[in-house]
């Protein structure tokens, strides 16, 4: 019946299709010409032999190929428009002909037959499609059959409609005319209406997806996929000119293409250029470039068959401000007619939204790189070695020992204060050059902290390792040029092996830091971690976690150390001196803790707890008639607490302990530094009448004459002159001088660590006026110290009967 295309180049077949009337068929053929399919013009005429011959005159064949499909299809469809035909007027014609068109029954025949035959031809189409995308289901067969029975019964009963009217005057035809023109002016208004409809729907969809789309690469395939369905299209094509921000060589993958199958390839390499492409970069315009009819030249064809296609779109994606890339869409994928200017629009539509993404993406790609990589020396971040460590150790060598090596560039301090930030940037990326010049066994390198960098080696066991350590910090040693400057690289290290010190990646790198910290405190070059280091650090953490609920649990106390006079036989007042019972640690040394409480914030509430418990002490005393001055230590924050004053005075009220009696201990470094914050404070608290001790004096900087200006009533010589007095001659001749000078600025003396006879004889031989230390007795809880008090007192009267206590101050 049909005769298929040669070569399928053809441009015109004739197929024949037998009916059973002819006359019939001169009546009604115009009932089934519609195409739902394919969209190919032909015109048909019934033969009187009782044949139909139908001539197709213009058909699209895919030229590209001379697709045999392509060719196969359209002469499916045209078979179908005959078989169809065929079947209306053969079903009308075993229905009822009889009576001719003004019989309702022949109205009825023939909207049977039309119907019946339209839903067949319909199902065929449908199958057909099926068959092609390999996909049938019940809900595309109704959705084809459904409106192909409403449209059939509208169509058939508009033509009985025009046949009836023409029956009655043939000039009905013009007035049909006249309808017919407005009816279909208005169906295609709707028509364009539905379509652009449907296009805002799809412009939704497709934000839809990229709003919900992850920002990363592997996304786009899915939103590209989404856009080549949506145009039916062969093939879709993004192409992105790498980012502004990256560095060169670093530019990622450029082209993603998705192929009719939904595959998506990503692919890198510079993109080509063409005319095409050039032309929609210079204006931004989308271009819409075929060759249906074959008769292209020129750029366009050479376009079109560098892309080895028949059609395509190109479109710029772009932001608000730049040019991303572009877009191209090539041939349509199922049907015969061409992609139009309305496609293009919404190609242009589609990809501006898809340029949101693209620019999303890339700021996730930037936000993620400043995530992990250094900004100043472009090496990896921690976060990133972390992850680097825990790569290499997933797949290690269990036979080889691997080592996270830290190196402080302790230098940079003082560059910094120095010479400037600048300076400083300058010198961590002069060694940041230096330790990308790998040898092999480093891994990996990064800056992991202010002015820490870490390397990963692997050797074959840890002495190996540590070799490497080793030649790897005499390499960074040689001095730095910064600018015009020559700096000294003042080097620390720490190594941690694994899998001797852990197994994980982020302890081995902790560990590292463990021992670089150690090797700082003890001034080695490098220093390997071992299990002893981190208990002081683990320690120090959980004091610090303690500190907070121990004075509310009590596990703090006051200790009294008395003081006594070298000139007469009295008790100078006591020293309160903090203590701390921790329930895992037991004592913990003040040494230990107040540093603490001072980084974390906690002196503050501290100090009023020894503040109030001394004076709550020296009520005691009072109440008894015991005049004891106490002496309470301030720290840095504390002196520059605003607070200060009104506390001291607060606490003083409360307790009714007289202002003289209280000595606030402070060091010189606490007045130096802040002097012109705390200085204001001590002239504050004198004026309350509060006395104030330069504690720990010789391990400062400052001069007496300049402690003169100040408020300060006493001097506490530092223990460590005290302690060595007797045998080192040079701590002698310091407190000696301390003494003298001291007297001589009208300052009084204490000297604290006296520790042994010699020393007390020494001190009360130079004028010193008290002593304090283990030799007059340890730091005592005040029950004990009640009792050392009553001891001392009987020993010391000098008639055998209890003397009271004199008292000169805190
Ligand atoms: P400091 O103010 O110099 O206190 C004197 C330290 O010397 C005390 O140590 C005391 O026990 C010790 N000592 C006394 N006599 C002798 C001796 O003969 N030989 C030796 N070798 N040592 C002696 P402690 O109690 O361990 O306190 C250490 C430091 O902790 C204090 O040094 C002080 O700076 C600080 N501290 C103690 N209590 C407080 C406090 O309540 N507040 C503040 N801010 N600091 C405190
Ligand atoms: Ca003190
Ligand atoms: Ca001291």
């Amino acid at each position: 019946m049909m005769t298929p295309p040669a070569g399928g180049s053809a441009r015109k077949f004739n197929f024949n299709y037998s009916v059973i009337n002819h006359e019939v068929m001169s009546h009604y053929a115009f009932v089934s010409v519609r195409n739902d399919w394919d969209t190919a013009v032909f015109s048909g005429r019934p033969e009187p032999l009782g044949e139909i011959h139908f001539t197709v005159t213009s058909l699209a064949v895919d030229r590209s190929n001379g697709s045999w499909t392509q060719g196969f299809r359209s002469v499916f469809n045209l078979g179908l428009q005959g078989l169809t035909v065929g079947l209306a007027v053969t079903i009308s014609h075993a229905v009822s002909i009889a009576d001719g068109i003004t019989d309702p029954v022949t109205w009825l025949a023939v909207v049977v037959g039309t119907v019946v035959a339209d839903l067949i031809s319909s199902m065929l189409v449908a199958f057909a499609i099926g068959v092609a995308e390999r996909q049938l289901s019940r809900r595309r067969l109704l959705s084809a059959i459904v409106p192909a029975a409403s449209l059939a019964v509208v169509g058939t009963a508009l033509g009985l409609v025009g046949m009836l009217v023409i029956s009655v005057s043939s000039w009905g035809g013009a007035l049909l005319v006249v309808v017919l023109v407005v009816a279909l002016y208005g169906h295609r208004a709707y028509g364009r209406f539905l379509a652009q409809h449907e296009r805002l729907g799809q412009v939704y969809a497709f934000s839809q997806l990229v709003e919900a789309a992850k920002p990363e690469p592997a996304a786009f395939g899915e939103l590209l996929e989404f856009i080549r369905e949506t145009l039916n299209a062969g093939r879709i094509t993004l192409l992105l000119w790498p980012a502004e921000d990256s560095n060169e060589g670093a530019a990622g993958p450029t082209t993603l293409r998705v192929d009719a199958d939904g595959n998506a390839d990503w692919s890198a390499g510079a993109i080509r250029r063409d005319p095409l492409r050039d032309a929609v970069r210079t204006d931004g315009r989308g271009r819409l470039v075929t060759n249906r009819h074959g008769t292209l030249d020129g750029p366009d064809w050479a376009a079109l068959a560098d892309r080895k296609a028949n059609e395509v779109m190109v479109v710029p994606l772009r932001t608000s401000d730049r040019l991303l890339g572009i877009v191209e869409v090539c041939d349509r994928q199922a049907k015969l007619n061409a992609f139009s200017a309305e496609e293009l629009r919404l190609l242009d539509n589609l990809a501006s939204h898809l340029a949101a993404a693209v620019e999303n993406q890339r700021l996730v790609e930037r936000l993620r790189m400043q995530a992990f990589q250094d900004q100043l020396t472009e090496l990896p971040n921690r976060i990133q070695f972390t992850a680097d460590i825990a790569q290499v150790l997933e797949g290690a060598d269990s036979d080889a020992a691997y080592g996270v090596a830290v190196f402080g560039v302790d230098s940079v301090v003082a560059v910094n204060d120095t010479l400037g930030h600048d300076a400083g940037d300058q010198l961590m990326i002069a060694v940041a050059d230096r330790l990308r010049r790998l040898p092999d066994s480093a891994v990996s390198v990064a800056r992991v902290g202010g002015n820490v960098f870490a390397l990963l080696l692997r050797g074959p066991d840890i002495p190996a390792v540590q070799a490497l350590v080793r030649a790897w910090h005499e390499r960074l040693y040689p001095p730095c040029q910064v600018g015009d400057l020559t700096i000294e690289l003042a080097l620390s290290g720490g190594l941690a092996i694994w899998p001797a010190h852990a197994s994980d990646a982020a302890v081995l790198l902790q560990r590292a830091n463990v021992a670089l910290q150690a090797a700082r405190n003890t001034g080695e070059s490098i220093v390997t971690f071992a299990a002893a280091m981190e208990h002081g650090s683990l320690r120090r953490l959980q004091l610090v976690t303690d500190l907070r609920s121990a004075l509310a649990a009590g596990q703090l106390a006051v200790h009294y150390q008395p003081k006594v006079s070298l000139t007469g036989d009295h008790i100078d007042g006591v020293e309160a001196l903090l203590r701390w019972e921790h329930p895992a640690y037991g004592n913990v040394p003040p040494d230990d803790f107040v540093p603490l409480a001072e980084q974390t914030g906690l002196i503050g509430p501290v100090t009023t707890f020894v503040l109030d418990s001394a004076l709550r002490q020296s009520r005691s005393w009072l109440d008894r008639g015991e005049r004891i001055g106490v002496a309470v230590n301030l720290s840095v924050r504390s002196l520059l607490d605003p607070e200060l004053v009104g506390q001291v005075s607060g606490a003083l009220a409360r307790s009714g302990v007289p202002a003289e009696l209280l000595t606030l201990e402070i060091t010189e470094g606490t007045v130096m530094a802040e002097p012109g914050r705390s200085i204001p404070v001590l002239h504050h608290l004198h004026e309350l009448g509060v006395r104030l001790a330069i504690d720990d004096f010789g391990t400062g900087y400052s001069s007496l004459s300049y402690l003169r200006r100040l408020p300060v009533d006493t001097v506490k010589i530092d223990k460590g002159f005290v302690i060595g007095m007797g045998s080192d001659a040079g701590d002698l001749a310091i407190v000696r001088a301390i003494v003298e000078l001291c007297h001589s600025l009208r300052f009084q003396v204490v000297a604290e660590g006296v520790e042994d006879e010699l020393s007390r004889d020494l001190l009360r031989g130079m004028g010193c006026d008290t002593a304090q230390g283990y030799l007059i007795s340890r730091p005592l809880p005040a029950d004990r110290l009640d009792a050392w008090l009553a001891a001392w007192l009987a020993a010391h009267a000098p008639d055998g009967r209890v003397r009271r206590l004199h008292v000169s101050g805190g």
